[in-house]
Order: structure tokens, then C-alpha cells, then sequence
């Protein structure tokens, strides 16, 4: 080891207990018993005990100290040993103590429960916490693992660019004025997506990155504007293949991380059946509470709702709500876009219900719940109806503590549709994204965009979406009929594609390929709430970065430079 330490303080046991040792650390706590100082010093392996002496020397120390030490490693009295920790039974006699540096002092203590953004702003501070130094190290750990299943798998690490011509995901591109060519600008990637196809155009058959991506979206608990992700391609593929591989780096991250490995195959499930039994593309299958389709039934019903609307769908609560609390699950739905909530509650056997005297005696006989149940029904477009049920069933389990079961439930969304209507131009859009190949039959999308199904298909953990992929287009012509469907011009096509279009027309394998988000992997395995505690310097919901200060205004000088004019700067509103 170095001149400054020659163990580390989680290394420490009783086998060592008579050995001269030197550590160096931070200061966790200082206890001051009058005649001996007791500290805690803590480094990257844990903590251990220090009794100093010579209170004088020890007396300047304060938390977070940067000190070493020499000593002797002790047995504690048995009365003082500490289980909780694995150095609980030892401490250091120390002989030589040497403040290497010091600190202010402190705006909290390392590891205490304060707000986010004290704890960002002073990052390397809340770093050194139990909880940052785990979920660093697991990020560590699962890439690791990750990167392992790729290169066993024969997956080829190609680096493409961050600057790039924007690749369509959804979202806003970030921009990078260029210099060199005044008031031109690159898009920071939003994926790798065209450049890993133009690897498979290229012959590289399995490529994978774990790529940056760049994303100018809202920030949420799942959401950063910059991430990374597992991103990879194959050629001569189907979906099989890839759901393979991908399940594969699963098994990989989980068994690097020493965890047990989710079981294999992961279930598949359909779009169409996610969105009616659980009104999400990304259900969270750890409780049921399914969602029950009851158009049929209330056709020809008295209580004129439900005869009326397009789609009349039901879940079943296992609880009998009061009057008070039903009014609250209707406030709830209606924030779901819902027009009302009607019921069935069943009290011991007793029904309450203000629409059951409108219903026939085999509408009740079929959607009457068991004693101490409730149905609760919305009626309604069909899309609106998933959407309501949906956010009440996620809201029930919530509330009725369904969630949290232990289980790590991973499974595929597979048959999406091809595309979908954009609600404010009522154009056709993409799902996924405009290179996604159509299901085997469905590739004369362009006379019903609509009832076409995609080769897409998503991965989702315990409700979580952790990321998308799909077979692709290869075929010029097909590419250039998508991008029809979504009204794009020939011109527009050659300016913004033509790369694309002239590549796909020179030998394209059949290829496909997925990615999925590192971060909200990591999180999830962390067991936390949110990308903040698993990234080393997160931004917050402004879009600041509290450390750093960012961002920042620039000089005219500079924007002049770039060809650019900026208007007034804006002060960031919240958090
Ligand atoms: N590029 C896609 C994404 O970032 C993933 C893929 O289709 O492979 O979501």
C-alpha cells in the first residue's frame, strides 16, 4: 500500500487484533470522554473505532476531518463491542494522529436525511454517505455485469457520435452551435438509433454501447436530460432473438450484483391486452386487481350511462368503501379524465349502490362484487376509460399496500401499434419511432395506418418501463411509405433521411435491435425512488445543477461567435 495508509478501515477484524496499522480517512464522529477521544474513521470500506489519548491533539478534530493515524488494533471490552458493525469488536489504539486536511464547517452531517438539492449542492459531501457510496458502486457493478453478457454474447463496443443530425425519439433535441459554420447547429443524440442500423448496414452483425443520450423533456423521478443506456443492434434477427439477448444482460447485471435472477423466458404480454386488463403499457403485474369489461353486458341497460358510452369497464377493490371515501375516488378519476365513478359496494351482503335499482337482475347477478368488495365502473371512450382505470388501479394498490410484494416481476409488451393519431395535429405519427418494421402481414400499413401492428416491443419491471426496441425497416421503399404515412414530404424525407434512404437501398441486412435505460435499471435494483440518488450529479426540475450552478448566461462575445442571439435570460421558477 501507499505512504498513507496501509490497511483500510472496513478491512480491520479480531485476526488483527495485535498488528501495527496506519489509516488513513475521514472523520465520521468525534465522542470527547475528558481524558480519551473516541473517533470513527471512515474511508471507502466502512468505519473503525479510534481511541486517541492525547486529547490535546484530538481536541482541533471536527467531523469530516481528513486524518492519519498510526496504532495498534485492540480487542474492545467486551461491554463496548459493537454488533452492527463488522469492526465492532476491534478499535485502534492510536500512537500518531496527523490532520492531513480540514473542514469549514459543515452545512449537514454525511449520511443525515436532508432536502435533495442541500444534499446535491454539496454533493461530494452527501457522496460519502452508506447509501451514495452503495448506489455508486452499484452502477458500477451492474455495467460491469452488463458489459460481461455483451462481450460473451459477441456484441462489438462501437462508439458513435454525440453531435449528430438529430435522430427522431419523441422528444426536443438540445442543440450545439457550430463555430466553425455560424448559426448551424448539431442535435446532442436522443440515441444512437441510425448509427447502430448503418453498423449493421455495415456488417458489423452485434453491436452494443452503453450509450449517452441527450433528451430536452420535463424532469421527473425517472427522467434526467442526459442518460445512458444499454443501446445494441443484430442482424439476421427476429424478435425472439433480441428478447433473448436482452434477457440475457439482465441475468448478467443481476448476477454481477450477487441478487437471485428474475426468471426466464420474461412473460410476454400484447399491447391491446395490457391497456384493457390493466390501462397501461407498462402494467405493473405484482398485484391484480384486473380491469373487467362490462360493455357488453349493459348493451341494453336501464341506467342509461352505460348503455350509451362506447366502453363500460369495472375493477373490483377488496374493501367495502364508505360513502366519504368513494367521493374521494371519484375526485381521483375525474383527475384521470373521468366524467363520473358509479358503484357497487357490497357491505356484508348488503348492497349500496345509487345506479343498482337501474340495473337488470343479471346485470347485478354478474357484476355484483363478493361481501366486502367494491366495483367501481367507468364508462367512456374506450381510451379513456384504460386511462382512468389504469391511474385508479396503480392509486388502489397504492393505497390498499399491494406493491411492494418483494417480487421482481419482468416481463415484454410485444404487438404495438404501428402508429398512433397526434392529438393536437390528428396527423399519424409514430409509437416507437419511424424506422420500427410492421408485423409480418401488416406491411400494407399505408391503406389503414391505423390497424397495422409493429415488430416493437418494450420491457417493463415492476411497472417501470426500462426501455424499447423493435425490428427495423430494411427496405427503402417501406421506409419512405411510413414516412408518408406520417405526411412527410419526398424533399422533406431526402433532407432529414436521405443518408438513411440511400443506405437502406445499398444491401441492408434484416436487422433489429433494443435499449434500455441504465439509470432506471440501477434504481430500481438500488431500491430507491428516483435517478438523483443513483447518478453522481443529477439536475433537479429547473433543469439546474445545483453543484455547479448551471446554466449559465453567456457573453454576446461568445453567442456572436456561434451566430447566435440569445433573448433575456430566464431565472429558473422551481426546483
Ligand atoms: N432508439 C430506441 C430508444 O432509444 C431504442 C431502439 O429502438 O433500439 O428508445
Amino acid at each position: 500500500m501507499s505512504s498513507w495508509r496501509d490497511t483500510t478501515c472496513g478491512a480491520l477484524s479480531e485476526a488483527d487484533v495485535g498488528k501495527r496499522v496506519t489509516l488513513a480517512g475521514w472523520v465520521d464522529t468525534r465522542r470527547d470522554h475528558g481524558g480519551l477521544v473516541f473517533i470513527d474513521l471512515r474511508d471507502f470500506s466502512g468505519k473503525v473505532q479510534l481511541v486517541v489519548n492525547t486529547p490535546e491533539v484530538a481536541k482541533e478534530i471536527r467531523n469530516e476531518f481528513v486524518v492519519q493515524v498510526e496504532g495498534e488494533v485492540v480487542n474492545r471490552a467486551p461491554e463496548a463491542v459493537n454488533p452492527n458493525l463488522s469492526t465492532g469488536g476491534i478499535e485502534v489504539r492510536v500512537e500518531a494522529l496527523r490532520i492531513v486536511s480540514r473542514s469549514t464547517p459543515l452545512p449537514f452531517q454525511v449520511g443525515d436525511d436532508v432536502d435533495d438539492v442541500l444534499r446535491l449542492r454539496y454533493r461530494w459531501l452527501d457522496m460519502r454517505s452508506d447509501r451514495m457510496q452503495r448506489n455508486l458502486r452499484l452502477s458500477h457493478t451492474v455495467i460491469a455485469g452488463i458489459r460481461r453478457a455483451m462481450d460473451d454474447m459477441g456484441f462489438v463496443d462501437v462508439w458513435t457520435p454525440s453531435m449528430t443530425k438529430g435522430t427522431p425519439e419523441g422528444a426536443r433535441d438540445f442543440l450545439v452551435p457550430i463555430r466553425l459554420q455560424p448559426g448551424t447547429f448539431y442535435a446532442l443524440a436522443q440515441s444512437p438509433q441510425l448509427f447502430k442500423q448503418l453498423c449493421m448496414i455495415g456488417g458489423l452483425d452485434r453491436y452494443y454501447q452503453i450509450a449517452t443520450c441527450w433528451r430536452d423533456e420535463d424532469l421527473r423521478a425517472d427522467r434526467q436530460f442526459e442518460f445512458r443506456q444499454l443501446d445494441l443492434e443484430m442482424s439476421f434477427v427476429d424478435r425472439e432473438d433480441v428478447l433473448d439477448v436482452m434477457e440475457e444482460a439482465v441475468v448478467g447485471a443481476f448476477v454481477a450484483a450477487g441478487r437471485e435472477p428474475p426468471p426466464r423466458p420474461f412473460p410476454r404480454l400484447g399491447y391491446a391486452e395490457a391497456m384493457a386488463k390493466y390501462g397501461s403499457d407498462k402494467p405493473d403485474l405484482r398485484f391484480g386487481l384486473e380491469i373487467e369489461d362490462a360493455t357488453e353486458l349493459t348493451r341494453a341497460s336501464e341506467f342509461g350511462v352505460f348503455k350509451s358510452a362506447p366502453t363500460v369497464r369495472y375493477i373490483v377493490a377488496p374493501r367495502a368503501y364508505s360513502r366519504a371515501e368513494l367521493g374521494r375516488l371519484e375526485e381521483i378519476a375525474k383527475e384521470w379524465g373521468a366524467k363520473g365513478l358509479a358503484y357497487l359496494v357490497n357491505d356484508g351482503g348488503e348492497l349500496r349502490s345509487p345506479i343498482a335499482k337501474y340495473l337488470s337482475e343479471d346485470e347485478l347477478k354478474q357484476l355484483q362484487p363478493q361481501p366486502g368488495n367494491t366495483a367501481l365502473f367507468v364508462a367512456d371512450e374506450e381510451a379513456t376509460v384504460s386511462r382512468v382505470l389504469g391511474g385508479l388501479r396503480l392509486h388502489l394498490a397504492r393505497e390498499l399496500e399491494l406493491m411492494e410484494t418483494g417480487e421482481e416481476l419482468f416481463h415484454w409488451i410485444v404487438d404495438f401499434p404501428l402508429f398512433e393519431r397526434d392529438e393536437d395535429t390528428g396527423q399519424w405519427t409514430f409509437l416507437h419511432h419511424p424506422f420500427t418494421a410492421p408485423m409480418p402481414g401488416h406491411e400494407g400499413f399505408e391503406a389503414d395506418p391505423g390497424s397495422a401492428l409493429s415488430q416493437h416491443y418494450d420491457l417493463i419491471w415492476n411497472g417501470w418501463e426500462l426501455g424499447s426496441g423493435s425490428i427495423r425497416i430494411h427496405d427503402a421503399d417501406m421506409q419512405q411509405a411510413v414516412f408518408r404515412v406520417m405526411g412527410m414530404p419526398e424533399e422533406e424525407q431526402h433532407a432529414k433521411f436521405g443518408f438513411l434512404l440511400e443506405a437502406l437501398a445499398m444491401g441492408a441486412p434484416p436487422h433489429g435491435g433494443f435499449a434500455m435505460g441504465i439509470e432506471r435499471f440501477v434504481t430500481r435494483m438500488a431500491g430507491e425512488p428516483d435517478l438523483r440518488q443513483i447518478v453522481a450529479f443529477p439536475k433537479i426540475a429547473s433543469g439546474s445543477d445545483p453543484l455547479t450552478g448551471g446554466p449559465t448566461p453567456m457573453p454576446d462575445s461568445v453567442l456572436k461567435e456561434l451566430g447566435i442571439r440569445a433573448l433575456q435570460a430566464q431565472a429558473p421558477d422551481d426546483r
